[in-house]
Protein backbone atom coordinates (compact mmCIF):
# COMPACT_ATOMS: atom_id res chain seq x y z
CA UNK A 1 0.00 0.00 0.00
CA UNK A 2 1.11 3.27 -1.20
CA UNK A 3 1.59 6.22 1.33
CA UNK A 4 -1.56 8.20 1.61
CA UNK A 5 -2.28 11.43 2.80
CA UNK A 6 -5.88 11.62 4.22
CA UNK A 7 -7.88 15.12 4.10
CA UNK A 8 -10.02 14.00 7.28
CA UNK A 9 -13.55 16.42 7.12
CA UNK A 10 -15.48 16.67 9.84
CA UNK A 11 -11.91 15.91 12.23
CA UNK A 12 -13.88 16.58 15.50
CA UNK A 13 -16.52 14.15 15.43
CA UNK A 14 -17.22 10.42 15.81
CA UNK A 15 -16.57 9.35 12.28
CA UNK A 16 -13.22 11.79 12.25
CA UNK A 17 -12.03 10.29 15.57
CA UNK A 18 -12.70 6.53 14.43
CA UNK A 19 -10.33 7.57 10.93
CA UNK A 20 -7.63 9.43 12.74
CA UNK A 21 -7.75 6.37 15.42
CA UNK A 22 -6.98 3.65 12.50
CA UNK A 23 -4.41 6.70 10.39
CA UNK A 24 -2.59 6.75 13.61
CA UNK A 25 -2.38 2.65 13.84
CA UNK A 26 -0.63 3.04 10.47
CA UNK A 27 2.15 5.65 10.41
CA UNK A 28 4.24 4.37 7.35
CA UNK A 29 1.41 4.00 5.24
CA UNK A 30 -1.31 6.64 6.32
CA UNK A 31 -1.00 10.40 7.39
CA UNK A 32 -3.70 12.90 8.26
CA UNK A 33 -2.58 15.82 5.47
CA UNK A 34 -5.36 17.78 6.08
CA UNK A 35 -7.76 18.53 9.36
CA UNK A 36 -11.22 20.41 8.77
CA UNK A 37 -14.17 20.97 11.22
CA UNK A 38 -16.92 23.45 12.28
CA UNK A 39 -17.04 25.42 15.00
CA UNK A 40 -14.73 23.83 17.36
CA UNK A 41 -11.34 25.51 17.30
CA UNK A 42 -9.79 24.22 20.37
CA UNK A 43 -10.94 20.86 19.70
CA UNK A 44 -9.67 21.00 15.79
CA UNK A 45 -6.17 22.40 17.40
CA UNK A 46 -5.84 19.48 19.58
CA UNK A 47 -5.81 17.17 16.75
CA UNK A 48 -3.23 19.31 15.14
CA UNK A 49 -0.83 18.95 17.75
CA UNK A 50 -1.86 14.89 17.91
CA UNK A 51 -1.41 14.05 14.06
CA UNK A 52 0.63 17.28 12.93
CA UNK A 53 -1.09 17.74 9.87
CA UNK A 54 0.01 20.42 7.07
CA UNK A 55 -3.10 22.12 6.94
CA UNK A 56 -6.09 22.78 9.06
CA UNK A 57 -9.47 24.55 8.30
CA UNK A 58 -12.29 25.72 10.44
CA UNK A 59 -15.67 26.51 8.63
CA UNK A 60 -16.94 29.09 10.09
CA UNK A 61 -14.30 32.02 8.55
CA UNK A 62 -14.80 34.18 11.96
CA UNK A 63 -12.81 31.38 13.55
CA UNK A 64 -9.81 32.16 11.43
CA UNK A 65 -7.97 34.48 13.77
CA UNK A 66 -8.66 32.25 16.71
CA UNK A 67 -7.40 29.35 14.69
CA UNK A 68 -4.11 31.26 13.81
CA UNK A 69 -3.70 32.43 16.94
CA UNK A 70 -4.26 28.64 18.84
CA UNK A 71 -2.13 27.00 15.84
CA UNK A 72 0.67 29.51 16.83
CA UNK A 73 0.66 29.23 20.41
CA UNK A 74 0.30 25.41 20.12
CA UNK A 75 3.98 26.04 18.42
CA UNK A 76 2.63 24.18 15.08
CA UNK A 77 3.83 25.17 11.95
CA UNK A 78 0.43 24.00 10.37
CA UNK A 79 -1.16 26.03 8.04
CA UNK A 80 -4.80 27.48 8.95
CA UNK A 81 -7.58 27.95 6.25
CA UNK A 82 -11.20 28.78 6.79
CA UNK A 83 -14.13 28.78 4.88
CA UNK A 84 -15.85 25.92 2.21
CA UNK A 85 -14.13 27.50 -0.71
CA UNK A 86 -10.98 27.22 0.97
CA UNK A 87 -11.72 23.40 2.28
CA UNK A 88 -12.52 22.71 -1.72
CA UNK A 89 -9.32 23.94 -2.61
CA UNK A 90 -7.43 21.75 -0.65
CA UNK A 91 -9.72 18.83 -1.59
CA UNK A 92 -9.31 19.19 -4.59
CA UNK A 93 -5.20 19.89 -4.79
CA UNK A 94 -2.27 18.13 -3.93
CA UNK A 95 -2.07 18.05 -0.13
CA UNK A 96 -4.14 15.26 -0.11
CA UNK A 97 -4.09 11.60 -2.28
CA UNK A 98 -7.94 10.76 0.13
CA UNK A 99 -10.48 12.29 1.57
CA UNK A 100 -12.89 10.87 4.67
CA UNK A 101 -16.40 13.05 3.77
CA UNK A 102 -17.37 13.01 7.45
CA UNK A 103 -19.24 16.35 7.72
CA UNK A 104 -22.97 16.01 8.89
CA UNK A 105 -25.31 16.98 6.25
CA UNK A 106 -25.68 19.15 3.34
CA UNK A 107 -22.91 21.50 4.78
CA UNK A 108 -20.46 17.86 3.22
CA UNK A 109 -22.03 18.42 -0.06
CA UNK A 110 -19.39 20.78 -1.62
CA UNK A 111 -16.26 19.31 -0.55
CA UNK A 112 -17.72 15.77 -1.03
CA UNK A 113 -18.33 16.60 -4.78
CA UNK A 114 -14.75 18.41 -5.02
CA UNK A 115 -13.00 15.22 -3.51
CA UNK A 116 -15.25 13.45 -6.80
CA UNK A 117 -14.48 15.40 -9.13
CA UNK A 118 -10.81 15.71 -8.15
CA UNK A 119 -10.45 11.74 -9.05
CA UNK A 120 -9.70 11.15 -5.44
CA UNK A 121 -10.32 8.18 -3.39
CA UNK A 122 -13.52 9.49 -1.17
CA UNK A 123 -14.10 7.22 1.80
CA UNK A 124 -17.76 8.47 1.68
CA UNK A 125 -19.34 8.84 5.30
CA UNK A 126 -21.88 11.56 4.45
CA UNK A 127 -24.51 10.00 3.20
CA UNK A 128 -26.63 13.55 2.81
CA UNK A 129 -24.24 14.35 -0.32
CA UNK A 130 -26.14 11.42 -1.87
CA UNK A 131 -29.21 11.58 -1.28
CA UNK A 132 -29.04 15.61 -2.00
CA UNK A 133 -27.87 15.22 -5.46
CA UNK A 134 -26.63 11.61 -5.65
CA UNK A 135 -26.41 11.25 -9.26
CA UNK A 136 -24.55 14.44 -9.43
CA UNK A 137 -21.53 12.92 -6.89
CA UNK A 138 -21.65 9.59 -8.85
CA UNK A 139 -21.26 11.15 -12.36
CA UNK A 140 -18.62 13.71 -10.90
CA UNK A 141 -16.81 10.40 -9.69
CA UNK A 142 -17.36 8.28 -12.64
CA UNK A 143 -15.82 11.19 -15.43
CA UNK A 144 -12.99 12.17 -12.83
CA UNK A 145 -12.14 8.38 -12.23
CA UNK A 146 -12.61 8.80 -8.44
CA UNK A 147 -13.08 5.59 -5.86
CA UNK A 148 -15.50 5.81 -4.03
CA UNK A 149 -15.41 3.10 -0.73
CA UNK A 150 -18.42 3.93 1.69
CA UNK A 151 -18.29 4.60 4.84
CA UNK A 152 -21.32 3.37 6.17
CA UNK A 153 -21.74 0.15 8.10
CA UNK A 154 -24.17 -1.43 5.41
CA UNK A 155 -23.15 -0.15 2.19
CA UNK A 156 -19.68 -0.99 3.08
CA UNK A 157 -20.94 -4.28 3.87
CA UNK A 158 -22.61 -4.40 0.36
CA UNK A 159 -19.37 -3.05 -1.11
CA UNK A 160 -17.47 -6.15 0.40
CA UNK A 161 -19.95 -8.77 -0.46
CA UNK A 162 -20.37 -7.64 -4.14
CA UNK A 163 -17.11 -8.65 -6.17
CA UNK A 164 -15.45 -5.30 -7.02
CA UNK A 165 -17.62 -3.37 -4.92
CA UNK A 166 -20.00 -3.50 -7.69
CA UNK A 167 -23.54 -5.03 -8.75
CA UNK A 168 -23.67 -7.27 -11.49
CA UNK A 169 -25.65 -9.94 -13.25
CA UNK A 170 -27.00 -12.48 -10.43
CA UNK A 171 -27.40 -9.83 -7.88
CA UNK A 172 -31.07 -10.38 -6.98
CA UNK A 173 -31.50 -8.00 -4.02
CA UNK A 174 -29.58 -5.84 -1.60
CA UNK A 175 -30.44 -6.26 2.07
CA UNK A 176 -29.91 -3.44 4.61
CA UNK A 177 -29.95 -4.30 8.50
CA UNK A 178 -31.49 -1.57 10.72
CA UNK A 179 -30.89 -1.95 14.70
CA UNK A 180 -34.01 -0.28 15.40
CA UNK A 181 -32.97 2.34 17.47
CA UNK A 182 -33.45 3.02 20.72
CA UNK A 183 -37.49 2.85 20.47
CA UNK A 184 -37.94 -0.47 18.82
CA UNK A 185 -40.93 -1.87 19.40
CA UNK A 186 -42.76 1.26 21.10
CA UNK A 187 -46.15 2.18 19.40
CA UNK A 188 -46.67 5.40 18.16
CA UNK A 189 -48.10 7.31 21.11
CA UNK A 190 -45.34 6.28 23.64
CA UNK A 191 -42.97 8.21 21.24
CA UNK A 192 -44.97 11.70 21.35
CA UNK A 193 -42.95 12.81 24.88
CA UNK A 194 -39.73 11.13 23.62
CA UNK A 195 -36.84 13.74 24.81
CA UNK A 196 -33.22 14.83 22.92
CA UNK A 197 -31.57 12.92 25.76
CA UNK A 198 -33.36 9.85 25.00
CA UNK A 199 -33.27 9.89 21.54
CA UNK A 200 -29.30 10.38 21.09
CA UNK A 201 -28.51 7.32 23.48
CA UNK A 202 -28.50 4.54 20.87
CA UNK A 203 -28.31 1.15 22.21
CA UNK A 204 -25.53 -0.38 20.05
CA UNK A 205 -23.50 2.61 17.98
CA UNK A 206 -21.88 5.49 19.56
CA UNK A 207 -22.47 8.21 16.85
CA UNK A 208 -22.75 12.06 16.46
CA UNK A 209 -26.67 13.94 17.40
CA UNK A 210 -27.99 14.14 13.71
CA UNK A 211 -27.48 10.61 12.78
CA UNK A 212 -28.87 9.12 15.94
CA UNK A 213 -32.11 10.70 16.10
CA UNK A 214 -32.22 10.06 12.43
CA UNK A 215 -31.55 6.30 14.17
CA UNK A 216 -34.44 6.73 16.74
CA UNK A 217 -36.66 7.94 13.67
CA UNK A 218 -35.69 5.75 10.88
CA UNK A 219 -35.21 7.98 8.47
CA UNK A 220 -31.45 7.11 9.06
CA UNK A 221 -32.35 3.63 7.24
CA UNK A 222 -34.52 5.52 4.68
CA UNK A 223 -31.35 8.37 3.45
CA UNK A 224 -29.12 4.49 3.39
CA UNK A 225 -31.93 3.15 1.01
CA UNK A 226 -31.39 6.23 -1.08
CA UNK A 227 -27.82 5.90 -0.55
CA UNK A 228 -27.86 2.75 -1.50
CA UNK A 229 -29.43 3.13 -4.65
CA UNK A 230 -26.80 5.67 -5.68
CA UNK A 231 -23.66 3.71 -4.81
CA UNK A 232 -25.34 0.24 -6.25
CA UNK A 233 -27.53 1.36 -9.01
CA UNK A 234 -30.40 -0.82 -8.05
CA UNK A 235 -34.28 0.75 -7.52
CA UNK A 236 -36.23 0.56 -4.40
CA UNK A 237 -37.70 -2.82 -5.16
CA UNK A 238 -34.45 -4.26 -4.89
CA UNK A 239 -32.78 -2.67 -1.70
CA UNK A 240 -34.75 -4.50 1.76
CA UNK A 241 -34.31 -3.47 5.35
CA UNK A 242 -34.28 -6.15 7.95
CA UNK A 243 -34.23 -5.26 11.81
CA UNK A 244 -31.41 -6.83 13.46
CA UNK A 245 -31.22 -5.56 17.00
CA UNK A 246 -27.91 -7.08 17.68
CA UNK A 247 -26.31 -4.44 15.13
CA UNK A 248 -23.63 -7.97 13.94
CA UNK A 249 -25.00 -8.25 10.18
CA UNK A 250 -24.36 -4.95 8.41
CA UNK A 251 -26.15 -5.88 5.19
CA UNK A 252 -26.45 -8.74 3.11
CA UNK A 253 -26.62 -9.75 -0.87
CA UNK A 254 -28.67 -11.79 -2.30
CA UNK A 255 -28.25 -13.82 -5.66
CA UNK A 256 -29.93 -15.09 -7.76
CA UNK A 257 -28.79 -18.58 -6.96
CA UNK A 258 -29.64 -19.31 -3.87
CA UNK A 259 -26.99 -18.00 -2.11
CA UNK A 260 -26.96 -15.01 0.58
CA UNK A 261 -23.65 -13.24 1.27
CA UNK A 262 -23.75 -11.54 4.56
CA UNK A 263 -20.74 -9.01 6.54
CA UNK A 264 -20.37 -9.68 10.21
CA UNK A 265 -18.42 -7.26 12.85
CA UNK A 266 -18.88 -5.39 16.18
CA UNK A 267 -20.33 -1.88 15.30
CA UNK A 268 -17.20 0.11 15.12
CA UNK A 269 -17.20 2.21 12.18
CA UNK A 270 -13.13 1.54 11.95
CA UNK A 271 -13.88 -1.44 9.99
CA UNK A 272 -15.53 0.73 7.19
CA UNK A 273 -12.40 2.93 7.52
CA UNK A 274 -9.95 0.57 7.82
CA UNK A 275 -11.23 -1.16 4.51
CA UNK A 276 -11.72 2.58 2.77
CA UNK A 277 -8.28 3.02 3.40
CA UNK A 278 -6.79 -0.47 2.25
CA UNK A 279 -9.12 -2.19 0.05
CA UNK A 280 -8.26 -4.29 -1.80
CA UNK A 281 -6.09 -4.78 1.07
CA UNK A 282 -6.57 -5.76 4.43
CA UNK A 283 -5.12 -3.72 7.24
CA UNK A 284 -5.44 -3.71 11.46
CA UNK A 285 -8.26 -1.28 12.13
CA UNK A 286 -8.50 -1.96 16.25
CA UNK A 287 -11.36 -3.91 15.83
CA UNK A 288 -11.25 -7.30 17.85
CA UNK A 289 -13.04 -9.63 15.98
CA UNK A 290 -16.80 -10.94 16.16
CA UNK A 291 -16.92 -13.82 19.10
CA UNK A 292 -20.20 -15.32 17.82
CA UNK A 293 -20.39 -17.89 20.60
CA UNK A 294 -20.47 -14.92 23.21
CA UNK A 295 -22.93 -12.96 21.21
CA UNK A 296 -24.99 -16.17 21.21
CA UNK A 297 -27.55 -14.96 18.84
CA UNK A 298 -28.65 -13.48 15.69
CA UNK A 299 -32.89 -11.98 15.68
CA UNK A 300 -34.41 -10.09 12.61
CA UNK A 301 -37.19 -9.08 12.02
CA UNK A 302 -39.82 -6.45 10.30
CA UNK A 303 -39.51 -2.29 10.58
CA UNK A 304 -42.13 -0.94 11.86
CA UNK A 305 -43.05 1.43 8.96
CA UNK A 306 -46.49 2.86 10.83
CA UNK A 307 -44.92 3.85 13.97
CA UNK A 308 -41.46 5.43 12.47
CA UNK A 309 -43.03 6.83 9.59
CA UNK A 310 -39.75 7.92 8.04
CA UNK A 311 -38.80 5.07 6.75
CA UNK A 312 -41.75 5.31 4.74
CA UNK A 313 -41.53 8.48 3.67
CA UNK A 314 -37.90 8.40 2.01
CA UNK A 315 -38.97 4.93 0.17
CA UNK A 316 -41.94 7.40 -1.18
CA UNK A 317 -39.36 10.02 -1.75
CA UNK A 318 -36.99 7.98 -3.53
CA UNK A 319 -39.90 6.79 -6.14
CA UNK A 320 -41.15 9.82 -6.97
CA UNK A 321 -37.41 10.91 -7.56
CA UNK A 322 -35.78 14.37 -9.05
CA UNK A 323 -36.16 16.47 -6.15
CA UNK A 324 -38.23 14.78 -3.55
CA UNK A 325 -34.84 13.19 -1.83
CA UNK A 326 -33.25 16.79 -1.74
CA UNK A 327 -36.69 18.01 0.16
CA UNK A 328 -36.56 15.34 2.75
CA UNK A 329 -33.20 15.34 3.43
CA UNK A 330 -33.36 19.00 3.86
CA UNK A 331 -36.76 19.17 5.75
CA UNK A 332 -35.22 16.22 8.23
CA UNK A 333 -32.30 18.61 8.76
CA UNK A 334 -34.38 21.39 10.41
CA UNK A 335 -37.21 19.22 12.13
CA UNK A 336 -33.57 16.83 13.89
CA UNK A 337 -32.03 20.36 13.89
CA UNK A 338 -35.28 22.27 15.81
CA UNK A 339 -36.14 18.77 18.15
CA UNK A 340 -32.36 18.39 19.26
CA UNK A 341 -32.57 22.27 20.50
CA UNK A 342 -36.03 21.33 22.24
CA UNK A 343 -38.38 23.07 20.46
CA UNK A 344 -40.16 20.74 18.80
CA UNK A 345 -41.96 16.91 19.43
CA UNK A 346 -40.34 13.86 18.19
CA UNK A 347 -43.03 12.86 16.11
CA UNK A 348 -43.27 16.67 14.52
CA UNK A 349 -39.95 15.43 12.67
CA UNK A 350 -41.83 13.05 10.30
CA UNK A 351 -45.24 15.43 10.52
CA UNK A 352 -42.60 17.87 9.12
CA UNK A 353 -40.72 16.28 6.26
CA UNK A 354 -44.15 14.96 5.19
CA UNK A 355 -45.41 18.07 4.65
CA UNK A 356 -42.58 19.33 2.56
CA UNK A 357 -42.68 16.58 0.35
CA UNK A 358 -46.55 17.14 -0.08
CA UNK A 359 -45.91 21.46 -0.84
CA UNK A 360 -43.00 21.16 -3.23
CA UNK A 361 -43.77 18.95 -6.05
CA UNK A 362 -40.26 16.84 -6.88
CA UNK A 363 -38.46 18.85 -10.09
CA UNK A 364 -35.62 17.90 -11.86
CA UNK A 365 -32.08 17.74 -10.22
CA UNK A 366 -30.06 18.51 -13.28
CA UNK A 367 -27.15 20.77 -11.71
CA UNK A 368 -25.92 21.49 -8.38
CA UNK A 369 -27.73 24.92 -8.73
CA UNK A 370 -31.45 22.96 -9.01
CA UNK A 371 -30.19 21.02 -5.54
CA UNK A 372 -29.49 23.66 -4.21
CA UNK A 373 -32.33 25.76 -4.60
CA UNK A 374 -35.07 22.47 -3.66
CA UNK A 375 -32.89 22.66 -0.74
CA UNK A 376 -33.32 25.57 0.14
CA UNK A 377 -36.96 25.73 -0.82
CA UNK A 378 -37.59 22.55 1.50
CA UNK A 379 -35.49 24.26 4.59
CA UNK A 380 -37.68 27.56 4.52
CA UNK A 381 -41.16 25.34 4.19
CA UNK A 382 -39.89 23.13 7.16
CA UNK A 383 -38.56 26.28 8.83
CA UNK A 384 -42.21 28.19 8.66
CA UNK A 385 -43.71 24.98 9.64
CA UNK A 386 -41.88 25.09 13.21
CA UNK A 387 -43.92 27.35 15.23
CA UNK A 388 -47.20 24.96 14.24
CA UNK A 389 -45.07 22.45 16.18
CA UNK A 390 -43.77 24.66 19.12
CA UNK A 391 -43.60 22.29 22.29
CA UNK A 392 -45.92 24.14 24.87
P1 LIG B 1 -20.64 14.38 14.28
O1 LIG B 1 -21.70 15.33 14.64
O2 LIG B 1 -20.01 13.57 15.35
O3 LIG B 1 -19.46 15.17 13.53
C1 LIG B 1 -19.72 16.09 12.51
C2 LIG B 1 -18.44 16.78 12.06
O4 LIG B 1 -18.78 17.72 11.02
C3 LIG B 1 -17.75 17.59 13.16
O5 LIG B 1 -16.35 17.47 12.99
C4 LIG B 1 -18.18 19.03 12.86
O6 LIG B 1 -17.23 20.00 13.28
C5 LIG B 1 -18.25 19.00 11.35
N1 LIG B 1 -19.14 20.02 10.79
C6 LIG B 1 -20.42 20.30 11.17
N2 LIG B 1 -20.92 21.29 10.43
C7 LIG B 1 -19.94 21.66 9.55
C8 LIG B 1 -19.86 22.63 8.52
N3 LIG B 1 -20.87 23.47 8.26
N4 LIG B 1 -18.71 22.69 7.81
C9 LIG B 1 -17.68 21.88 8.10
N5 LIG B 1 -17.69 20.95 9.07
C10 LIG B 1 -18.82 20.84 9.78
O7 LIG B 1 -21.22 13.44 13.12
P2 LIG B 1 -20.83 11.93 12.75
O8 LIG B 1 -21.64 11.00 13.53
O9 LIG B 1 -19.34 11.77 12.74
O10 LIG B 1 -21.39 11.84 11.26
C11 LIG B 1 -20.72 12.44 10.17
C12 LIG B 1 -21.32 11.93 8.88
O11 LIG B 1 -21.08 10.54 8.78
C13 LIG B 1 -22.84 12.11 8.78
O12 LIG B 1 -23.18 12.39 7.45
C14 LIG B 1 -23.37 10.74 9.18
O13 LIG B 1 -24.62 10.46 8.59
C15 LIG B 1 -22.30 9.84 8.62
N6 LIG B 1 -22.21 8.53 9.30
C16 LIG B 1 -21.86 8.49 10.61
C17 LIG B 1 -21.77 7.28 11.27
C18 LIG B 1 -21.33 7.18 12.70
O14 LIG B 1 -21.12 6.06 13.19
N7 LIG B 1 -21.15 8.26 13.41
C19 LIG B 1 -22.08 6.09 10.57
C20 LIG B 1 -22.45 6.18 9.24
C21 LIG B 1 -22.49 7.41 8.60
MG1 LIG C 1 -25.44 3.08 8.59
Amino acid sequence: MKRQRVAVLGATGSIGSSALDVIARHPQQLSASVLAAGRNVDALVALCVQHRPAHAVIADPALYGALCEALRAAGLSTHAHAGDDALCALVAGDACDSVVAAIVGAAGLDSTLAAARAGKRLLLANKESLVMAGDLVMAAARQAGACILPIDSEHNALFQCLPDGRVSAGVERLVLTASGGPFRGRDRASLASITPAQAVAHPKWSMGPKISVDSATLMNKGLEVIEAHHLFGLGNDRIGVVVHPQSLVHALVEYTDGSTLAQLGLPDMRTALAVGFAWPARIPSGVPPLDLIAHGRLDFEEPDMDTFACLRLARQALDAGGSAPTVLNAANEVAVSAFLQGRIAFLSIPAIVESALAALPPAEIASLEAAREADAQARHHATQALPRHARA
